[in-house]
């Protein structure tokens, strides 16, 4: 099928259907912060750092049995073309209740009662697939961070654009008409699916296809965090040394 996009099941950025952008991660990339990571899906790049466990503010908010999860997503001003008006709005809201949702069963929170851990990404760029780069930035800084975790939870959009099935899909791919855009988490190892969003109308056949395809790209993207934190942490050995 030929589109405007897609020509002989090669995008206009000259991948294959199922390949991921160009993708970067980096481990500990703040001194700061107890954990932070940098990611890159192609054009779109995010960073993410994490306090914690740390003293919970306001106190009432404490809860005795577990620790309470804060995130915060914020697209910075300059990361969009128009320039965005800088602070949070109601989808960074909605964004990092998703993303808050996607850690919630992942991270052993009873092993942190009476504690906050505090989840920060910032979006630098922006070329859509801003939440799974930064579910992907979050989990490479939790685990910088030391914070217990069943697993590595990788992200990524699959989707559909011009009737083919796609992996990791850019702003021009999503802006097509008819497109549909599901971003996917998972912790990779186990194939334990923490989030699963939908954006346009899907038949059940394709919705299975779609995440078949981000399945794909998570795995390869959780070898790019596993590299990245075996990265920082052999060289921070060699420096003990
Ligand atoms: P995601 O970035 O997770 O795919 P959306 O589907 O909401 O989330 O957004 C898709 C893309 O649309 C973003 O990555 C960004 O490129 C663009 N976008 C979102 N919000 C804005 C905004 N306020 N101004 C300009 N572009 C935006």
């Amino acid at each position: 099928m030929s589109g405007k996009l897609i020509k002989n099941g090669i995008r206009t950025d000259g991948r294959k259907l199922d390949e991921l952008r160009p993708l970067k991660i980096e481990a500990g990339v703040v001194e700061r912060a107890d954990g932070s990571a940098y990611v890159e899906f192609g054009t779109t790049k995010v960073m993410a750092a994490v306090y914690g466990p740390i003293k919970v503010h306001p106190r009432h908010m404490e809860n005795s049995r577990k620790g309470i999860l804060k995130v915060r997503y914020n697209m910075l001003p300059f990361s969009v073309y128009d320039r965005k008006r800088p602070g949070y709005d109601r989808r960074s809201v909605e964004i990092a209740k998703v993303v808050s949702e996607a850690f919630e069963s992942v991270i052993f929170l009873e092993e942190y009662p009476k504690t906050a851990i505090d989840i920060d990404m910032e979006i630098i760029q922006a070329d859509a697939g801003t939440r799974v780069a930064a579910i992907t930035a979050a989990s490479v800084a939790l685990a910088d961070a030391g914070i217990s975790m069943k697993g590595l939870v990788s992200s990524v959009a699959g989707g559909r654009v011009e009737g083919n099935i796609v992996l990791d899909l850019t702003k021009d791919e999503e802006d097509v008409d008819d497109a549909i855009d599901l971003p996917v988490a998972m912790i990779a190892r186990t194939g334990e699916i923490t989030l699963l969003q939908m954006d346009g109308d899907a038949t059940a056949g394709e919705i299975e296809k779609i995440v078949k395809i981000a399945e794909k790209g998570c795995k390869e993207i959780e070898k790019a965090q596993v590299e990245a934190l075996l990265k920082k942490y052999s060289a921070e050995a060699a420096d003990n040394r």
